[in-house]
């Protein structure tokens, strides 16, 4: 008989972004797979967040592109300007970023977004249940009881804290753990529709179809088109005398335009016909020492694990990236690979420093971004003869053609905007999250298992590649080519 496959019932608490991918990729895997989602609808804020293409890969891979559509916008470029507009750090995005990184950088509205991760969810038959906050986890024994507030009872052999900042998981099992506000820095976010901002702003046309972004001493804005290029999108990062902890409703809109009154007249126009916006907070969850409990039947992700600030928009990619890596993990558990321990135990190893880098280089890149008197001159004159280069070579790299030219080296390979340097963030906006889980299991069997001295190939190795349709007696074969025991 070939190894056993295991049934695993999955549960996620919280449908968010990351836990709804988590889902499809665990679906995927052969688990049965149940989200308990708080909210009586689903659904997300309205704003926009750019998917670079660590993620967008899953997107095309579970078929959720396909279902989001034209609501995918890719831009031509970002413009690093300076306050008065001046652009001081030029990338091409379209077409260069599949060239660099075989996938698109998408920029979409979070509610298409999370529509399209729903749907794509359903399809791969997972169970999504709203209405059901998740209120008491007995993790001692398996399977884990998780009971919601309404006194309904589920049993999970796995249960996945996917639910954001004030995670009821993570309190759960690290009570002491609080996300906090490193720094007095924080988000005010606007949606317009571009009708409005071309008819009142005619001159804002200028920016095409770009990521705009305006620093600031100790603030930027950055802007980008949403929904088809139907909505205009902005984030607006600023400081505060305090730290903030939580959405402030509400913000008196003189406060904003106060905030940026010496920013490049185009923008400054449309901040004037925002009509309403809320204060975000920007928060840091970890590094912790676990993602999980002893008893590796509970395990953290996304925000409830690893919260960072947005400048390097990696949060919801990064909760996303956590979902395909179990997915992979567990589907070797499915496939009587690895136990369930196991496969938690390797997606912490592996996952937590990935995950601590990133809320690093999302501070690295804000401070570049908002850097003090003298640092903003010396990232300015950094750039400044790639911002002429860029513009002069467009045509010469047929950046913007269909031609098949390829074009070595590139002005912007080293960039203080960490976005158009791709050697410098390869890890980050390359990463293969579905083929580091992979490589981790196998790095894991071969030390695991016996390996031959001949042959050099382990015994654990040779059970993942055959062992799900071999007999157990056949399986070694290859590993002891010259049949010697092991
Ligand atoms: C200004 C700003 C801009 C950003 N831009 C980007 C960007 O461009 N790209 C990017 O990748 N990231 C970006 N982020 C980060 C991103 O928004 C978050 O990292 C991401 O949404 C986290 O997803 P999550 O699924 O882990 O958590 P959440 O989105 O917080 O989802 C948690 C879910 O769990 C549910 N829940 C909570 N408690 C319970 C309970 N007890 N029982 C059941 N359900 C529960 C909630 O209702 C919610 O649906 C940005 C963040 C900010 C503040």
């Amino acid at each position: 008989m070939a190894t056993q496959r295991r049934k695993l019932r999955v549960g996620l608490c919280g449908a968010g972004l990351g836990g709804l991918a988590a889902a499809i990729a665990i679906a995927r895997a052969g688990c049965d797979v149940t989200i308990l989602e708080a909210a009586s609808e689903l659904g997300e804020i309205g704003a926009g967040i750019q998917m670079t293409p660590n993620v967008s890969r899953l997107l095309i891979k579970w078929g959720v592109s396909e279902i989001i559509g034209d609501d995918l916008v890719q831009c031509n470029y970002i413009n690093m300007r300076r306050t008065d507009g001046k652009v001081i750090q030029r990338t091409e995005l379209y077409p260069k970023v599949v060239r660099e990184y075989g996938f698109p950088w998408w920029m979409v509205h979070r509610h298409h977004l999370h529509c399209g991760l729903a749907e794509g969810a359903r399809r791969h038959g997972v169970h999504i249940v709203t209405g059901a906050r998740v209120a008491k986890i007995e993790f001692e024994q398996s399977p884990v009881k998780v009971t919601t507030e309404k006194g309904k009872e589920y049993e999970f052999d796995l249960l996945i804290g996917s639910d954001g900042l004030k995670s009821v998981v993570r309190r759960t099992l690290f009570p002491h753990v609080q996300p906090r506000a490193a720094t007095n820095n924080a988000a005010y976010r606007a949606v317009l529709p571009y009708e409005e901002v071309w008819q009142k702003v005619p001159e804002s046309r200028e920016f095409g179809n770009a990521i705009d972004v305006w620093s600031i001493e100790k603030g930027y804005v950055i802007t980008y088109p949403i929904s088809a290029g139907r909505d205009w999108n902005a984030v607006f990062s600023h400081y505060r005398d305090n730290p903030v902890t939580d959405v402030e409703e509400d913000v008196d809109m003189k406060e904003v335009r106060e905030y940026f009154k010496d920013v490049d007249p185009r923008l400054k126009k449309i901040i004037d016909i925002i009509p309403s916006t809320k204060r975000w907070p920007l928060l840091i969850t970890g590094p912790l020492e676990s993602w999980s409990n002893p008893q590796k039947n509970v395990v953290l992700m996304g925000d409830a694990a690893h919260s960072m600030h947005n400048h390097l928009a990696q949060g919801a990619a990064t909760s996303m990236e956590d979902g395909a890596f179990l997915g992979r993990v567990l589907q070797e558990v499915v496939r009587g690979v690895l136990t369930l321990e196991e496969a938690v135990h390797l997606y912490e190893k592996t996952r937590m420093p990935r995950a601590w880098i990133k809320q690093q280089t999302s501070f690295a890149m804000g401070a570049m971004y908002m850097a003090p008197k003298p640092m903003d001159a010396y990232r300015d004159a950094a750039s400044a003869a790639s911002v002429e280069k860029t513009v002069e070579q467009q045509e010469i790299l047929n950046l913007q053609t269909s031609s098949k030219q390829v074009t070595t080296p590139d002005a912007n390979e080293l960039s203080w905007n960490l976005w158009g340097a791709p050697d410098t963030v390869r890890s980050i906006f390359s990463y293969d999250a579905e083929g580091d889980a992979d490589h981790a299991v196998l790095v894991y069997l071969s030390e695991k298992t016996p390996w031959d001295i001949n042959t050099g190939m382990s015994e654990g190795v040779e059970r993942k590649y055959t062992g799900w349709f071999l007999p157990e007696e056949h399986i070694g074969r290859i590993t002891r080519a010259k049949g010697a025991k092991l």
